[in-house]
């Protein structure tokens, strides 16, 4: 027989639409050579989740031996329950990242357009891309998503429209009416996905969650998910508010126990915690501002922001610019989120973590950026 040789090139051609896409990309965990380090580069919730939802998932750890419901039952009834929804509309998902890929997979497809917002959430871009459909890409002034420009980026072979609402990463809201006037100005043919992941940060008298669009028929897909608000990012629930037929795509295309026991029954737990919710959302809030005043004191300027994160801009170049002060906060132990990728290299996102993670990184920052300020760095 003769001996195989580990220098022979592999002869599978990877599919293009994937062989040449980059690796999508998250923020660092570690520091070498840091012990303790403050992670605020992931979104992820900075409090504790409810107890309830915690003491739920340790009980789920009791039958590990057996598979989850995959049909998610009790959750999607929970759901319904609370946002006076049809639970026969709602599907879960592990996350709502998976929810998109489903979609991608059930709607795109060579020759098809997506059209998404200049500083939209990537990682739907990606599954896009990765199903082979075509990026247009909406101007988006003052870093807010703009309706007018997105309808005007709607060609005839568009299938999907994208908002992230608020988005991610610049923490900005669709203007007051600016969803329904979306979906009435768009196509009916035209999916109109609205990711809400961080609604419950935003809710307001001027916030549209979509639900009501689903409900009168129109085709809107709502993404929410139990990984912001609801504190649950690692155990994967995500759902979906969505016409039928497209309940019935993501049913046939979906892994059937992608969630695992202890995330549906820590999010059904969690769903029942609206004071811990509140108290959450309040708290969050209350700390984003703060962070915020703290950051303009210091001369930055930090758009307002309807999630748990904040998008603050430094200067272009020079010791504090947001390249160097991330270096210069990675080393000090805290880690937040770079967002050249996004096309805002003088932008680091944020996120709102701990009361007690918020004041360190406060007093990391005014050194930094302090002493450019004096000339001084
Ligand atoms: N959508 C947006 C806009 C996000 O920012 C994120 C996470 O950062 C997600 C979805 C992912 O949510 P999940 O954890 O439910 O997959």
């Amino acid at each position: 027989m003769p001996a195989m040789t580990s220098t022979r090139s592999m002869s599978t051609p990877t599919r293009p639409a994937i062989a040449g896409l980059p690796a999508y990309a998250l923020a660092d965990q570690d520091v070498p050579g840091v012990e303790r380090i403050i992670r605020l580069g992931q979104n992820e919730l900075g409090v504790a989740p409810s107890p309830l939802a915690v003491e739920a998932a340790a009980r789920a750890t009791g039958s590990l031996n057996r598979y989850p419901d995959p049909e998610h039952g009790r959750l999607r009834w929970s759901i319904a329950a609370v946002h006076g929804l049809r639970p026969e509309r709602i599907a879960c998902g592990a996350g709502s990242m998976e929810l998109m890929g489903l979609l991608a997979t059930a709607y795109c497809e060579p020759g098809v357009d997506v059209v998404v917002s200049r500083y939209g959430y990537k990682y739907f871009e990606l599954q896009c891309a990765i199903a082979g459909a075509t990026l247009r890409v909406a101007p988006e002034p003052r870093r807010q998503i703009d309706v007018d420009a997105i309808l005007d980026t709607v060609t005839p072979r568009t299938r999907l429209v994208y908002v992230a609402n608020p988005n991610n990463p610049t923490g900005t809201c669709l203007e007051a009416g600016g969803l329904t006037r979306l979906r009435g100005r768009l196509p009916e043919r035209v999916m109109l996905v609205v990711d809400a992941a961080y609604a419950e940060l935003a809710a307001g008298p001027d916030y549209e969650t979509g639900f009501d669009l689903v409900e009168s028929g129109h085709n809107v897909v709502v993404l929410r998910t139990f990984s912001k608000a609801y504190g649950l990012a690692g155990l994967r629930v995500g759902w979906t508010y969505a016409p039928g037929e497209v309940i019935g795509a993501i049913g046939r295309i979906r892994p059937p126990n992608g969630i695992t026991a202890a995330g549906l029954e820590a999010a059904e737990a969690a769903l029942g915690d609206r004071p811990h919710l509140d108290r959450t959302v309040e708290e969050v809030v209350r700390l984003r501002e703060a962070f915020r005043r703290h950051v303009r004191g210091l001369g930055l300027e930090a758009d307002p922001s309807h999630a748990n994160f904040v998008l603050v801009r430094f200067p272009k170049g020079g010791p504090s610019d947001a390249g160097n002060t991330f270096e210069r906060l990675k080393r000090a132990g805290i880690i937040v989120r770079p967002v050249g990728g996004y096309g805002l290299a003088d932008c680091l996102r944020v996120t709102i973590g701990s009361a007690d993670e918020m004041a360190a990184l406060s007093s990391a920052l005014e050194p930094i950026v302090g002493g450019y300020r004096d000339g001084s760095p």
